[in-house]
């Protein structure tokens, strides 16, 4: 099976210190695209630890990447891999159809890009933890000391934990977050919830703000041009989202070439659903051809 492999914008820490960066992983088979297309009932955030997981077969001395640790990947890394994971599977090119948001123009335009383009931020310091210090408004009576805050990046533990939070209560969500990810204030640590609650709200801002400056991952707006009217406009990209929202919408085919294989090939359920999207379409097409060639002999 094609393998890609490459390096983490973040890395794994393991319990013992040691940094792991490089990855390799392996398309997804039906079994996944399944699992995606099913799994309605289940958070983005369980469902993108579990096909990593299954997928990414290696994390620098790691392998098989447990789903304990696909869990406590940075926010970044993960996504970073599904965006690899999307090429693997299908390849480069993306294409979306979008409403050009120029009021004077209006037109329905597709959109291309490629994958390999959309920039990828590295971490320059690769933690595990951070120090920062609040600014003196943020924390009026505290002395430097006192100031000080100790904190590790948000990880897919940290999403599957507060992704029901967001919805419902923002504020809420980033006292939750703070009180997994600050590991100290001044010369308390763990800080405790009590006195998380008790940061100003410059504070949690200036804190939240460090930690989406530190944090790796990829680009989220790309750039596209309308080919209408000619002008350039941003578009957002998520790559959970893209991702997911095109194998619910192509999950009809995964069930009519699993049909047209089993059926021409006498293959099982299982073993079909095994393969990767490009190994089915490969026999669908040589079966496509040796059909019209009886049809042409006909
Ligand atoms: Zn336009």
């Amino acid at each position: 099976m094609h393998t890609l492999a490459g390096t983490l914008p973040g890395g794994y820490w393991d319990g013992g210190g040691t940094l792991h960066s490089r990855f390799e992983l392996t398309p997804l088979t039906g079994r996944e695209e399944e699992l995606l297309v099913q799994a309605t009932d289940r958070l983005p955030a369980e469902l993108v630890t579990e096909v990593l997981s299954r997928r990414v077969s290696s994390v620098g001395g790691l392998s098989p990447v447990r789903e304990e640790v696909a869990r406590q990947l940075l926010v970044g890394d993960r996504q970073f891999l599904l965006l690899r994971l999307r090429q693997a599977t299908f390849g480069d090119r993306v294409r979306a159809g979008l409403v050009c948001p120029w009021a004077d123009c209006g037109k329905r335009v597709s959109v291309e890009f490629s994958l390999a383009q959309v920039p990828v931020f590295e971490l320059a310091d690769k933690g595990p933890v951070y120090t920062m210090t609040l600014s003196k408004a943020a924390a009026e009576d505290c002395d430097d000391a006192g100031r000080e805050v100790r904190f590790r990046l948000p990880t897919g533990a940290d999403q599957e934990e507060l992704s029901e939070w967001l919805s419902v209560n923002e504020a809420q969500a980033l006292t939750l977050l703070l009180t997994r990810c600050v590991r100290a204030i001044g010369g308390f640590s763990p800080p405790g919830e009590d006195r998380i609650g008790a940061l100003s709200p410059l504070a949690r801002a200036e804190i939240e703000e460090r930690m989406q400056e530190l944090a790796p991952g990829i680009e989220q707006v790309m750039e596209a041009g309308c080919v209408e009217c000619g002008r350039q406009f941003l578009v957002p990209f998520d790559v959970q989202r893209f991702f997911f929202g095109e194998l619910r919408v192509h999950s009809d085919l995964l069930y009519r070439e699993v049909h047209y294989l089993a059926y021409h090939y006498h293959w099982s359920e299982q073993e079909i659903m095994a393969m990767t999207r490009d190994r089915r379409r490969t026999y669908v097409e040589v079966l496509a051809d040796e059909i019209e060639k009886l049809n042409d002999d006909a």
